[in-house]
């Protein structure tokens, strides 16, 4: 039941892997920013470190002035002191992602442009098909794949939403990530690199998409 400022956890600064990984989101959070796709202190960046802690983006901070001290260590189970600083309000959601699966370990967050708006195009699954860049997500070696992306209900009952990716999840087994309507795209990956990889493939493709349906529908 621990909470504990990144720059203030004497276990942390002699981890080196560890600060590998913190130091990824820092700049996978300044990248997406710089892109447009955390405006306004949105989204929240999370990875599981080889000790099972998560490091996760604290509340309210803009991602484009991510530093180590906008960043929270949480115990396995995310608890967070009341005390403390406040992780981010989504973490529910980033812990039941790494709960299913063992070999996951960062989960991304963004409120990305094409992620918001084709969400609201598609209320129930997003299937992606045809497009040479499917290459870029993990366990895919061709562009005749199929890969569908859950469509949520946006929620502000966190746990609810997480329980809906859980039954998803179990019903139709794993992919890359998932969208929730009108507010963005959870990725997740076996690496922070991995996660951030498959946020960009998606975004572009997800922009694709955006584009040959307004080709369709002038
Ligand atoms: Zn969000």
């Amino acid at each position: 039941m621990t909470v504990t400022r990144i720059e203030r956890d004497p276990s942390y600064a002699g981890d080196a892997a560890a600060a590998g990984h913190i130091a990824e989101l820092i700049a996978a959070g300044r990248a997406f920013d710089a892109r447009g796709w955390m405006p306004a202190t949105s989204g929240n960046l999370s990875a599981r470190l080889a000790d099972g802690r998560i490091a996760i983006t604290a509340s309210g901070v803009h991602k484009g002035a991510l530093d180590a001290d906008g960043i929270l260590l949480l115990d396995p189970d995310g608890h967070a002191e009341a005390a403390g600083p406040r992780p981010s309000a989504e973490t529910a959601l980033h812990l039941t992602i790494y709960r299913r699966d063992p070999a996951l370990h960062a989960v991304l967050h963004v409120h990305a442009p094409a992620a918001t708006v084709l969400s609201r195009l598609h209320r129930d699954e997003v299937v992606l098909h045809d497009y040479e860049l499917l290459k870029a997500l993990a366990g895919i070696e061709t562009h005749e794949a199929h890969i569908t992306l859950p469509v949520f209900p946006n929620d502000q009952d966190i746990p609810r939403l997480a329980a809906r990716l859980d039954a998803w999840l179990d019903t139709r087994g794993t992919t890359h990530g998932c969208l929730i309507a009108g507010h963005g795209l959870y990725a997740w990956g076996r690496s922070v690199a991995e996660a951030r990889r498959h946020v960009e493939a998606l975004e572009f493709l997800f922009d694709c998409e955006l584009r040959q349906h307004r080709m369709q529908h002038p």
